[in-house]
This record gives structure tokens, C-alpha cells and sequence, in this order.
């Protein structure tokens, strides 16, 4: 006996439907039959929604990383779901954890296999400032050897503070010139961590 198809369309189902609205709509001319905007702005949505992280994480910051990947918080959601663990697939770095000095030029070696626009997110005390490690051992931040763009506070941080991070790459992304990496700026931003 064949199973009877059965299409549930709530009244508010078929709302949603009949609503759907492009909320990130860039700046631009639009009239009837035509929208126009520069590529920047497209660009930078794509980019902005489409992040590959590359988790580096070495201990318990790694652990709420894992929390945020999991269902209820779901950085899938951001457009990041496909994480990667080869840098040259990657456009996001997300270092967590305590980073040893010995483990610095690994650090450094995999930033360096990234292919530009790169970014650079630190997660918890430990990556942004060594945190409560203020040992011989280990890297008082790491920025110390690569470029850090937004960094994210907390021992732990919760997955809510990781998403915030985030989120603030995101507007980073959206709104970075396609011509920063070609700036003087940018040489000589590299140029101070000894980056050609
Ligand atoms: S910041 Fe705290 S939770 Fe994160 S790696 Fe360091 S000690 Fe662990």
C-alpha cells in the first residue's frame, strides 16, 4: 500500500515563503529589471559568507571550538561549515589554545602556506597574550609572529564570545578594500613580522 504524500504548508510556513526578503542587499542603483553595485561590495558579501577557518588548536580553547561547531551553536550557519586542515585551502586562522615558543614557527610556517586575503582571529587569553602563562615557555600573545586581526577575550571564551570573533571578521571582510593587500599598508604591516 502506497504511503499517502502529504504537503503541510502551515499558515506560517507559507508565510515565510511568500516573504522572503534578501536581507544583505549592497548598497547600489536598483530600478525595475536592475540592480547595479560594484564588485567590491560583491565581493566582500561572498567572501564574508563563504570563510574556510583552519583551527589550530592545541588544548582547552579547543574544546569550546568543538562546542561551537556542534548543533546549537553551528558556525555552519555564518556559511562555515567546510573547516580545513591544510592552510592552502583556508582563508581564516583561528589559533586556540596556549601556543609554546617551540610551536611558534609552526604557527608561523602554516600562516605563510595560507594564500592571501588571509585573516587571523585569536582565541582566548592564551593566544591573544599567553595568558595565564606568563612563563619562559610559552608565546605572550601571537601576535608576536604573525598579524592578528580581531582577537577574542575569555579563559575560556564561551562559544558565544567565539562566535562574536566571528562575526567581527566577517565586517572586517565585508568591508576590506580588494586593494589592501596591494597597499603600502599591508607591505608594511608584513613587512614588521619579517613576511616579504
Ligand atoms: S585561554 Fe584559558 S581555556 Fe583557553 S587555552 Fe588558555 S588556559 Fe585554556
Amino acid at each position: 500500500m502506497s504511503r499517502p504524500v502529504r504537503f503541510n504548508i502551515h499558515a506560517k510556513d507559507a508565510d515565510i515563503r511568500d516573504n522572503v526578503a534578501i536581507t544583505e542587499m549592497p548598497e547600489g542603483l536598483q530600478g525595475e529589471g536592475f540592480f547595479a553595485t560594484n564588485l567590491e561590495q560583491v565581493v566582500g558579501l561572498a567572501r564574508k559568507n563563504s570563510l574556510w577557518p583552519l583551527p589550530f588548536a592545541t588544548s582547552c580553547c579547543g574544546i569550546e571550538f568543538m562546542a561551537t561547531m556542534g548543533s546549537h551553536y553551528d558556525l555552519s550557519r555564518f556559511g562555515s561549515e567546510r573547516l580545513g586542515f591544510t592552510p592552502r585551502q583556508c582563508d581564516l586562522l583561528m589559533v586556540m589554545g596556549t601556543i609554546a615558543k617551540k610551536m611558534a614557527p609552526v604557527l608561523r610556517q602554516v600562516y605563510l602556506q595560507m594564500a592571501e586575503p588571509r585573516w587571523v582571529l585569536a582565541v582566548g587569553a592564551c593566544a591573544s597574550s599567553g595568558g595565564i602563562f606568563d612563563t619562559y615557555s610559552v608565546l605572550q600573545g601571537i601576535d608576536q609572529v604573525i598579524p592578528v586581526d580581531v582577537y577574542v577575550p575569555g579563559c575560556p571564551p564561551r562559544p558565544e564570545a567565539i562566535l562574536d570573533g566571528f562575526i567581527r571578521i566577517q565586517d572586517l571582510v565585508h568591508n576590506e578594500s580588494l586593494r589592501r593587500r596591494n597597499s603600502e599598508h599591508y607591505t608594511a604591516l608584513l613587512g614588521s613580522y619579517g613576511i616579504q
